[in-house]
């Protein structure tokens, strides 16, 4: 990797680079047999990884994953620490919250939208801080059934609410690019905890909130 491309991801991701001497940190190596690695993937896939168009690929793919997986840095519950006395009993429903994230099977990309429904106790959370939270837990080497538990589990601990409930619904491009080929298929996941385990009422009120005009 060429030195000016490791200046670049110095500065953008500091804590990976942090020791920066003329003794070689850790991360330096780790870069440079990874970019060695990269060019050994184009050799097996049967492509040439000293052609022009592939000469700068390992350094855009690491620059990419360090991108994909930027939720690392971060505990996603931080997002919801900061909290309003509102009283209000009923359902809160964030939905159509999109994503990007990463099979951790396959490295290949799963997307789609997060729907979060919970009934407060006190503690309130601003609305824009749940796609921070869906952001936080997307952003790693993820399946959307933990992806899910993960973002249900920490609205439960921050807010402590009388109930939660997580659905999400995403394509996998490794179910559309590779063997079976099933473009079109939708997975979902659901996670309910607290009230919404025993009250199908209300789990009825949120499913056909989430059906309804906006909704995907
Ligand atoms: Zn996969």
């Amino acid at each position: 990797m060429k030195s000016e491309q490791l200046q670049i991801l110095s500065k953008k991701y500091p804590h990976l680079f942090n020791q920066l001497t003329d003794t070689e940190n850790g991360n330096i190596t780790s870069v440079t047999q990874f970019s060695e690695a990269v060019k050994q993937l184009i050799k097996l896939c049967g492509d040439d990884p000293e052609r022009d168009g592939l000469l700068d690929t390992p350094f855009r793919v690491l620059k990419a994953f360090l991108e994909y997986t930027e939720g690392y840095n971060k505990d996603p519950k931080i997002h919801l620490e900061k909290t309003f006395d509102i009283h209000h009993k009923g359902l809160i429903l964030i939905k159509d919250i999109e994503f990007y994230s990463l099979c951790e099977h396959h490295f290949s990309p799963f997307f789609g939208v997060a729907h979060i429904g919970y009934i407060p106790k006190e503690k309130i959370t601003g609305l824009s801080k749940m796609g921070r939270l869906v952001e936080g837990y997307a952003k790693r080497f993820q399946v959307q059934e933990r992806l899910t538990t993960q973002i249900a589990e920490a609205i439960e601990e921050v807010l402590d609410p009388e109930g939660t409930i997580v659905v999400v619904e995403a394509k996998h491009m490794c179910m559309c690019s590779r063997g079976i080929k099933k473009a079109n298929t939708v997975t979902t996941t659901s996670s309910l905890l607290g009230i919404y385990e025993n009250r199908p009422d209300l789990r009825a009120e949120f499913y056909s909130l989430i059906k309804t005009q906006g909704s995907k």
